[in-house]
């Protein structure tokens, strides 16, 4: 039986079948054609309500939503698709400390082997193992991947709003899509850039000359706040209000954790052990990570030029006016985010989406109320649990957004 962590990526597929979580719909597909590159069947998982009825079935109802949607979503896939189970590999990326994230995979463990499918491989990468079985090739076209679905869902959002014509905006990106997937299929850089660059010059005349509509910043729990299923798709709702919205991208989480080291160095080591770390981290921030984003970033510049986000040190410096950085995680990045939302970018209302019962989102909602005072923005704190309507309390916040005498102060 192949344990948690142990499954490594050989290079060349071995016949497996990888599946995706759908926790953001670009990233998933970026990162299902990233690992067919190097010859895994790599498919993105689709979640629906009855795949969330399927993992409810199968957890134990107290878990947050995204244990039961991607639980749901990869037992209805395995059964759809007829794979034998030690020819799967599910991808579940998991990370230490209190939250419950770290412990999807083991109740997914758990799952397999009450359904007697012991051998199914379980890929558990996290930063704290270096993500552990992936190849330093791999890790890059994924570093890319994560950049570029950030990026595709920017320029969505950016454009949607004021588009003429209904739905052109998603049915060229979505042409734009399939030809990332094709050219990250074959890790071919250029062939991505290129991609990016035309998506960007083809919809630049939609993102100019617009009279621009009241922009609400989405924060949150980063699987909800990014999967449209999950949170009944909230930024669309934000614009079928009136609204355009600015979510919050993947990238942060991997620039914090960056960052953290950097301040975990400085305080936990000293000599050149504090040096030699203080090094590490400027090296993998500036020329990795910051660099890959910054050459994205550029390519998007005909629609994203008003959309770059704020350095990690800033977002913790307003996030650390509420809680200290050694508490460590989401609702630093969630706090801080949304203060320079408000302050640098001119977002008129903040939405913070998180699961049902989420701990991270809990804190960060009892702490809202005094920011929202302080900041004199509504901010809407809704939980989802992939039942109900959380995003109704938004039609009165975009109503009064909206109204016409507003309008004419922004
Ligand atoms: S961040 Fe929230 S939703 Fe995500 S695992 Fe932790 S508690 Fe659950």
């Amino acid at each position: 039986m192949a344990r948690l962590e142990e499954t490594k990526i050989s290079g060349r597929g071995d016949g497996k079948v990888m599946y995706i979580p759908p926790m953001e719909p670009w990233g998933a597909r970026l990162f299902a054609a990233s690992f067919r590159s190097i010859g895994y069947d790599a498919r993105a998982l689709q979640e629906d309500a009855s795949t969330l009825a399927l993992g409810l079935k199968h957890t134990g109802g107290g878990e947050c939503v995204p244990c039961p949607s991607t639980t749901g979503a990869l037992l209805a896939a395995i059964q759809r698709d007829a794979v034998s189970p030690d020819k799967v590999i599910f991808f579940m990326p998991t990370a230490c400390g209190p939250c419950r994230f770290g412990q999807y995979a083991k109740l997914d463990r758990i799952i397999f082997q009450r359904l007697g499918w012991e051998d199914v491989n379980i890929m558990s990468p996290s930063a704290e193992n270096a993500y552990s079985g992936i190849d330093n090739s791999t890790r890059i076209l994924l570093y890319h991947a994560l950049v570029v679905s950030d990026i595709m869902r920017k320029f969505t959002h950016r454009v949607r709003p004021y588009e003429k014509e209904k739905g052109a905006v998603d049915a060229l990106v979505e042409a734009h899509t399939k030809n990332l997937e094709s050219a990250f299929s074959r890790a071919d850089k250029a062939a991505i850039a290129s991609e990016v660059s035309s998506t960007a010059k083809e919809l630049a005349d939609l993102a100019k000359s617009q009279t621009p509509r009241p922009l609400v910043g989405v924060v949150g729990e980063i699987y909800v706040r990014c999967d449209p299923f999950l949170n009944n798709d909230v930024c669309r709702r934000i614009e079928e209000l009136g609204g355009e919205a600015w979510l919050a991208p993947i990238n942060e989480w991997i620039l914090y954790t960056t960052h953290l080291q950097d301040l975990l160095a400085r305080e936990q080591l000293a000599g050149p052990r504090a040096i030699w770390a203080k090094i590490r981290n400027w090296l993998e921030t500036n020329l990795f990570f910051e660099r890959i984003e910054r050459k994205y970033y550029e390519l998007a510049d005909p629609v994203l030029h008003d959309r770059h986000e704020h350095p990690i040190p800033e977002v913790l410096e307003e996030g650390m006016r509420y809680l200290p950085w050694q508490f460590e995680g989401e609702a630093l990045l969630t706090l801080g985010r949304s203060a320079l939302f408000v302050k640098k970018d001119g977002a008129k209302a903040i939405v913070n989406a998180s699961p049902m019962f989420c701990m991270p989102g809990t804190i960060t909602t009892s702490i809202f109320p005094a920011m929202e005072k302080e900041l004199a923005i509504p901010i809407a704190c809704n939980f989802y649990d992939g039942s109900g309507n959380p995003n109704q309390n938004l039609v009165p916040i975009m109503h009064y957004l909206t109204e016409p005498s507003r309008q004419s102060e922004s």
